[in-house]
């Protein structure tokens, strides 16, 4: 037996047999070609038919995995229909007399290295993109299958996992994922979230390994390679531990998220989209805390009208029947990009022009967002929220702005309801200035996941930082209790709808430290309501993670 120690990013124990998930390259060998007519008539059937693939492909992945981790294969399908890389595949079968399978191979490496050296992040990750598609019409071609089939359920080992390999795998038969690379932000780790499957990172997985057994445990982050009885024995009652915890999870549905001494405060759930409503009610969630409206955005080849926007907000609403939903504005910019806003390549993104400061830049795009919003608001209980803010004159600007979208509606005769407005805290600047802006709005939502990279001036994004990015480090926390004080001063109520939220080990302290509000994954909402019922909320009950003398 061999043990491996790794990362885990989803808990669970799985054990079973490996499979591991190389990639499949085709070897391409060059022929002459007698009639080339023919055999552009061949490449265009085999592009034709991938794109069939592809979009069969999308709509199996739409289901398990939700449109926006099968966005990817509509990418695809629309790079195969793109004319400069067909022409270039036709004139080499017809210039060079080579076979369609030559063509295709040498048309997909150029095209990668011509987008790997584009300064735009955007089309730099196109390069992967074109040899992907590439190797599916040689598949084609040569008749190939690109999937990977397995009878039994199995612990898929690889170096990394593109979301487009992921989406493949048939998720019933997928135990685990273990992968060399990735970061707790990759592509693993969401599908792995998404999916509810045990996962490891920063395991050094070896093709040798392939057919042998394993157990992961994604609790302690071990990976054991051809475990003994002992392991397995020890594992399996981990796994029925594990089940009866999911079991007994299942029995705090409709209970209160109240405290041991008696605090109630809201749950709510993060959403990206309507995809989620059905797992935010499975789960018993009081409400939506976050909905990343930036999702509506993304992936598209032009910006939502206010029509779209208002039936999505709309849904949402009606489905929640008068439950709270808090619309985060557009976060757009950084990680997150649409192309047909025509924003400038930066050298630090995360601190560049993005969230409010398109949104005050462009208040077209804002006030056709809030508009959307305002509208929605009509059909249930919406709340919104601005992200990104740093100072008071962005919140007048922003209110006089949501005033104007009021004044216009109220002329048109439009309805809308009674909108909270609140802001989301995610830069130290708002945090230490929390005093001032909890007079000025209805609620702040802590946003843990920026808090904390700009409090640490470490990228989020970055896996290299793991070691010394820290979530609990006693800045970051100072400056939620902080907050809390201020808010709750000033008569803003106060939520947390970062990552941290969900962090169990904190729930007592963030109690303690006042929280109104937790918004949280939909999967995490019943343990973090079992961390409530079983926490004091009282601070001299128990003494909190620091002492109230220490202040910024
Ligand atoms: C945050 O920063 O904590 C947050 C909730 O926003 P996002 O993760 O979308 O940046
Ligand atoms: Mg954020």
């Amino acid at each position: 037996m061999e043990k491996f120690e790794g990362k885990a990013i989803f808990k669970g124990v799985a054990i079973g047999r490996i499979m591991f998930y190389g990639k499949k390259e085709n070897i391409v060998k060059r022929f002459k070609i007698e009639d080339t007519a023919a055999e552009i008539e061949r490449y265009d059937k085999a592009r034709k038919e991938a794109i069939e693939q592809l979009k069969k492909l999308h709509d199996d992945a739409v289901k398990k995995v939700g449109e926006e981790n099968a966005a990817i294969f509509e990418v695809h399908a629309m790079l195969l229909e793109d004319d400069d890389f067909n022409d270039s595949v036709h004139n080499m079968i017809e210039n060079e007399e080579v076979n369609a399978e030559y063509a295709t191979a040498v048309t997909g490496e150029n095209f990668s290295k011509m987008f790997a050296e584009m300064e735009d992040e955007y089309f730099k990750a196109r390069s992967a993109d074109m040899k992907d598609i590439s190797e599916r019409v040689i598949s084609v071609l040569s008749g190939k299958d690109t999937t990977a089939t397995f009878d039994q359920p199995v612990i898929i080992a690889a170096d990394d996992l593109m979301p487009s390999e992921t989406v493949q795998l048939d998720k019933d038969k997928v135990l685990a994922f273990v992968t060399k690379f990735g970061s707790a932000n990759s592509h693993t780790a969401i599908l792995a979230r998404t999916m509810n499957i045990p996962a490891l990172i920063n395991i050094p997985v070896d093709p040798s390994w392939d057919g042998r057994m394993a157990v992961v445990d994604g609790h302690t982050g071990t990976f054991y390679l051809d475990p003994d009885e002992e392991i397995i024995h020890e594992m399996t009652a981990k796994q029925d531990k594990d089940l009866e915890e999911r079991r007994l999870l299942q029995e705090l549905k409709g209970k209160d998220n109240v405290s041991v001494d008696g605090r109630k405060i809201n749950l709510y759930a993060n959403i990206g989209g309507l995809k989620d409503l059905a797992s935010v009610l499975a789960n018993d969630g009081g409400g939506v805390g976050l909905f990343r409206s930036e999702f509506l955005y993304i992936g598209r080849d032009s910006m939502p009208t206010e029509e779209e926007q208002f039936q999505a907000y709309k849904a949402v609403a009606q489905t929640l029947a008068g439950k709270k939903v808090i619309i985060r504005t557009l976060d757009i910019g950084a990680d997150k990009q649409a192309d047909y806003l025509h924003l400038d390549k930066e050298d630090n993104p995360a601190l560049g022009f993005r969230a409010i400061r398109i949104c005050l830049t462009r208040p077209e795009i804002f006030k056709t967002q809030l508009r959307a919003i305002y509208r929605a608001s009509a059909y249930g209980t919406i709340s919104v929220m601005y992200p990104m803010i740093t100072s008071t004159e962005e919140v007048e600007e922003i209110k006089k702005i949501s005033a104007a979208v009021r004044a216009e509606l109220s002329a048109d005769g439009v309805p809308f309801g009674n909108v909270e407005e609140g802001i989301m805290i995610e830069t130290p600047a708002a945090a230490i200035i929390s005093d001032e802006l909890g007079r000025m709005v209805d609620f702040f939502s802590i946003g843990t996941n920026d808090l904390t990279q700009y409090t640490l001036a470490m990228d989020r994004q970055n896996d290299k930082l793991d070691r010394f990015y820290n979530p609990h480090h006693p800045a970051v926390l100072r400056l939620i209790q902080k907050v809390i004080e201020n808010g709750h001063a000033g008569g803003a109520w106060v939520g947390i709808c970062g990552e941290l939220g969900a962090d169990t080990s904190l729930t007592e302290t963030f109690l303690q430290m006042g929280v109104d509000e937790l918004s949280v994954s939909p999967s995490m909402i019943l343990p973090v309501r079992e961390a409530i019922r079983k926490s004091y909320a009282g601070k001299d009950t128990k003494s909190c993670c620091f002492s109230q003398e220490e202040q910024i």
